[in-house]
């Protein structure tokens, strides 16, 4: 049984619902699907090759965990959207593959705000540096779509809330600077089952749902 009609009922205006279905099985997500969700989220790239196979071919499907870019080419022909760039040489993969393909692949570029070691991401001055140099103005292939980033995993609200509102206010700036003329630059990813509500409060256009719609994965 999926949960998805609860979950969307919370959904405020403009944000779009990212069902993660990472190592759930492909029933519950047809099921999601007959429920009217188009919109899936995997986080390994052999797993979402099987499902986008044995699927129905109008999902969506976004990219939303580490890439390595030796595997840009296996998803590059369908990926709707790949919400974790992080680092430079991951987008010269997909400008590459995209070109390949003959695709302009949408992307988000992820920013590093938490306080665990182990995410990945660029910093903020990483981030601004790039956009600043403005090599990716010649990715032709390539569309930074927005940013995407994960908070601490904490109890503490003020903290994760803290870490939304600065990616906000970077994607506020980056628009104004780079992309002001760009309407593909629109999206804001973050937000995940235990902390959705404040990502919504703190401009959040796509949240990443999996436990709350499908319960807990089995590893
Ligand atoms: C697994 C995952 C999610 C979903 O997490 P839940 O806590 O199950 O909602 C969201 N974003 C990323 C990047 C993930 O890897």
């Amino acid at each position: 049984m999926v949960n998805l009609q609860a979950v969307k009922e919370q959904m405020r205006p403009g944000v779009a619902l990212v069902a993660v279905s990472k190592f759930h099985p492909a029933p519950l997500i047809e099921e999601a699907y007959h429920q009217g969700q188009r919109i899936f989220g995997e986080s390994r790239v052999q797993e979402l090759q099987a499902k986008h196979e044995a699927l129905p071919a109008d999902i969506e499907w976004h990219f939303i965990g580490h890439l390595q870019p030796n595997k840009v080419k296996y998803i590059a022909p369908y990926i709707s959207l790949i919400h974790a760039v992080d680092s430079e040489r991951l987008l010269s993969e997909i400008e590459k593959q995209g070109a390949k393909y003959q695709r302009v692949i949408p992307c988000l570029l992820e920013l590093h705000l938490a306080e665990e070691e182990t995410k990945y991401g660029f910093t903020p001055e990483a981030c601004s540096e790039m956009l600043e140099r403005g090599a990716w103005r010649e990715l032709k292939h390539v569309q930074i779509a927005g940013l995407m980033c994960m908070a601490t995993q904490t109890d503490d609200e003020a903290q994760v809330r803290r870490e939304f509102h600065t990616a906000l206010t970077l994607w506020q700036e980056y628009k104004q600077k780079y992309f002001a003329h760009d309407d593909a630059f629109k999206h804001r990813s973050w937000g995940m089952s235990h902390d959705y509500h404040i990502a919504m409060d703190e401009g959040a256009t796509l949240v990443r749902i999996g436990t709350a719609i499908f319960g807990e994965r089995e590893y």
